[in-house]
């Protein structure tokens, strides 16, 4: 199966989105550290890994992990807020390192509101040099967008940018804001969006985008939000499948191993025909308002035929809908039967970085820099991950 996992490799960040949901943390990573999870990913057979942050880009072994875990044979991305890769010298040394694809986020074209939501200035000219610089090194490129509140009526206006001056980008992401974790959670009331903010919008991006050739996916977004485009939800794609996937997260919760895909239901949703392979409701934040679900009635079947006969994915282990159906209807009988149960994990998993007093240094002045930064900013600072006495 191509299961792709996650190693934050940094915490810290150049920018200050106050929707940031990965803060600075005292945990810090040196290149074992992170060989022991690149190790694990192997061993585990997964395809790739996804090198993240904070900003990854601010780890001076960034290069050395990225070729190590190439040279084991793995897909190596990264998602960055692009602003490094512009640095002379440096896209092409990621290129060489092995580095196949990053992940640039970008949340608008509009540079005031791009400025707003990262907290800093020109920040989209920065990472419009580094998208161009990294595609002229080799390396493919993906746009990640999260959906938030101050962008959720132009998301097709981005579309329309991208399309138009940088028609080599072929594939983008969209995350629904998650409201649960870091400032994402303490400033819920300036960012999160609500459902029908953005539907009409991301609705036309994700039909410029399909009229376009492009692919994308869509994480976070409830089913009823993206009918016409279900094939495309992140979320259904894993239940579908019957994926996991793993995170290697630089802070307490350590590692995440995600095998379940659905989040919050509404009673409307028992009415609803793709109720069995729709991930609900993002909610565990208590930001969005399950008031606003809605039942669909369309087949299933199609979408998971789009699925399974997806040509750009060749991952999946079932033939057609009725193998599949037998797979997902037995996968479930075994949950019922035991809500508990979690599928095996292999070998006992890897502790992830380390605290050590240089790193508590680090998060100590970084977490004061950042506070009188988000002050001037209006956004308020996520909750402290360790005495800041
Ligand atoms: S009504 Fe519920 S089950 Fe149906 S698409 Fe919306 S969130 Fe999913």
């Amino acid at each position: 199966m191509a299961n792709i996992g996650y190693i934050q490799v940094v915490r810290h960040c150049n920018h200050l989105c106050g929707f940031c949901s990965n803060p600075t943390s005292p945990y810090t990573h040196d290149f074992d550290s992170m060989k022991v999870l690149v190790d694990d990913f192997v061993e585990r057979d997964y395809f790739g890994i996804i090198l993240t942050g904070g900003e990854p880009t601010l780890h001076p072994e960034l290069p050395k992990i990225t070729r190590y875990a190439r040279d084991c044979g793995l897909h190596v991305r990264m998602i960055t807020n692009g602003h490094n890769l512009g640095n002379e010298g440096f896209a092409q040394e990621m290129a060489d390192a092995g580095l196949q694809l990053a992940h640039v986020s970008v949340y608008s074209i509009r540079p005031d509101v791009e400025e707003r939501l990262r907290g800093m200035k020109d920040t989209l000219g920065r990472a419009m040099s580094g998208i161009e610089a990294a595609h002229n090194a080799g390396i493919d490129i993906n746009i990640n967008c999260v959906i938030n509140a101050f962008n959720a009526d132009h998301l097709h206006e981005n579309i329309e940018y991208w399309l138009e001056h940088h028609p080599y980008i072929r594939h983008f992401v969209w995350n629904n804001l998650d409201p649960s974790m870091g400032r994402a959670e303490v400033n819920q009331d300036q960012y999160t969006p609500r459902l029908a903010d953005f539907e009409h919008s991301l609705r036309r991006a994700l039909t410029l985008l399909n009229d376009s050739g492009r692919t994308f996916r869509v994480e976070k977004v409830p089913l009823c939000y993206m009918a016409d485009f279900a094939w495309a939800s992140t979320e259904t794609r894993k239940i579908v499948k019957l994926e996991e996937r793993i995170v290697h997260f630089l802070d307490d919760k350590q590692t995440v191993r995600q095998t379940d895909w659905d989040h919050l239901y509404a009673d409307v949703c028992a009415a609803c025909s793709v109720r069995e392979i729709c991930g609900g409701l993002f909610n565990r934040g208590d930001g969005y308002d399950p008031a606003e679900l809605y039942p669909l009635f369309m087949p299933l079947e199609p979408i998971v035929e789009t699925i399974l006969n997806d040509p750009g994915d060749p991952t999946t282990q079932f033939k057609n809908v009725t193998e599949w159906r037998a797979a997902f209807d037995a996968h479930n009988a075994r949950r019922a039967a035991d809500p508990d149960s979690v599928p095996e994990q292999g070998d006992a998993l890897p502790g992830v970085g380390q605290v050590t007093d240089q790193g508590l240094r680090l998060y100590h002045s970084k977490r004061k820099s950042e506070g009188r930064r988000a002050e001037k900013r209006g956004v308020s600072m996520e909750r402290p991950a360790v005495n800041e006495d």
